[in-house]
């Protein structure tokens, strides 16, 4: 997924939020991102700049809490954190592993003044 769209799609979450809550000003979006979706902090931040301009939202803080990518072996039914590019089990080296964390992309809160 490109970052210009999620960038505008976390946009009009916060948007449509902030108008549920009669706010004038969106101060902070708190998002999560798990290290699989590849996204870019600075390249959000930098959209969002862009396509926050004339909305309430303009002078928001973007903030990213990271999920590390976790997985589950399905051989020996360990949990681990995956780093890198070695995708087998530490414990077993088996390849028929799960991913259980990393893909997460959605707004946790916002804070509206
Ligand atoms: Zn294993």
């Amino acid at each position: 997924m490109h970052e210009l769209a999620i960038t505008q799609g976390v946009l009009d979450i916060a948007l449509e939020h902030a108008k549920n809550f009669n706010a004038n000003k969106i101060m902070r979006i708190n998002l999560v991102v798990g290290e699989m979706t590849g996204i870019v902090d600075e390249c959000v931040r930098f959209y969002f700049d862009f396509i926050s301009k004339d909305t309430i939202a303009s002078e928001a803080t973007l903030s990213f809490e990271r999920v590390p990518i976790k997985a589950y072996c399905r051989d020996c039914d360990a949990t681990f954190t995956l780093s890198g590019l070695d995708w087998r089990c530490p414990s077993c080296q088996s390849c028929n592993i799960e991913v259980i964390a990393g893909r997460e992309l959605y707004v946790e809160s916002i804070e509206v003044e």
